[in-house]
């Protein structure tokens, strides 16, 4: 068996095609980092294997679960990862197994902690700020600033860092034992962080897509926490 931590990645799904999918920039920056991708596939048993979890981004979630009725600008649901991934999040903080949630997966753990999301930011906030770019997504288009004292303020040690954008929805209320990590400068949530948790961190653009020091030092520092985590419960 391999050394390396396993990293239990949630894919997203088409019920059109019945197949799951997920982008090779994911598995490409958990390799990278020294981690070992593995594939997720929704199911009733919680994946004891797994040294560290990543929610992958996709489509946007029933606003039930977060006690909303849907607005129009709400878009495409998929019940098949709502349900299978707030599940596997919410054992995931209870073990306090080292988590990464990106996008679509950051905002998965806040409702899991009990938090809640705007479900269309334009609509529901008034921000004019674009943060749906229409630019490359290798490419940052706009800033995020680090919350003082935070993980990314740490992992980084700069004021502020450009990021990629490709979101229509963000952390509203937080969720218990979550905290800001970082904000665009509209005063949206860009990042968030389980406060008691070993390394729990959501962040609203996609790292795995840009080619970014800062990036790097993310994933390189998720997987590392991965690895204590696997060194921690082979213990005896
Ligand atoms: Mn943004």
């Amino acid at each position: 068996m391999s050394e390396k931590p396993l990293i239990g990645i949630t894919p997203d799904y088409s019920y059109e095609k019945r197949r799951f999918k997920i982008s090779e920039d994911y598995t490409n920056a958990i390799t990278k980092a020294g981690g070992v991708p593995v594939l997720l596939i929704p199911g009733e048993d919680f994946p004891e294997f797994i040294d560290g979890l990543l929610f992958s981004g996709g489509g946007d979630i029933n606003p039930l679960l977060f006690g909303e009725e849907p607005i129009w600008e709400n878009g495409e649901i998929s019940p098949l990862r709502d349900s299978y991934e707030l599940a596997l999040c919410k054992e995931a903080l209870a073990r306090d197994i080292p988590l990464l949630g990106i996008c679509r997966g950051m905002q998965i753990m806040n409702i899991a902690a009990g938090g809640g999301i705007y479900q269309d930011i334009a609509v529901q906030t008034g921000t004019t700020l674009k943060h749906s770019q229409q630019a490359p997504r290798p490419c940052g288009t706009h800033s995020v600033i680090p919350a003082e004292g935070s993980l990314l303020s740490r992992l980084w040690q700069a004021e502020k860092i450009i990021v990629n954008s490709v979101h229509h929805q963000a952390v509203s209320t937080l969720g218990n034992g979550m905290r800001v990590a970082a904000q665009s400068p509209d005063g949206l949530t860009e990042a968030i962080e389980g406060a008691e948790k070993s390394f729990v961190l959501g962040v609203q653009w996609h790292p795995e897509a840009m080619e970014a020091k800062e990036q790097d030092a993310l994933f390189a520092h998720f997987v590392q926490a991965a690895a204590h985590y696997r060194e921690r419960r082979r213990m005896p």
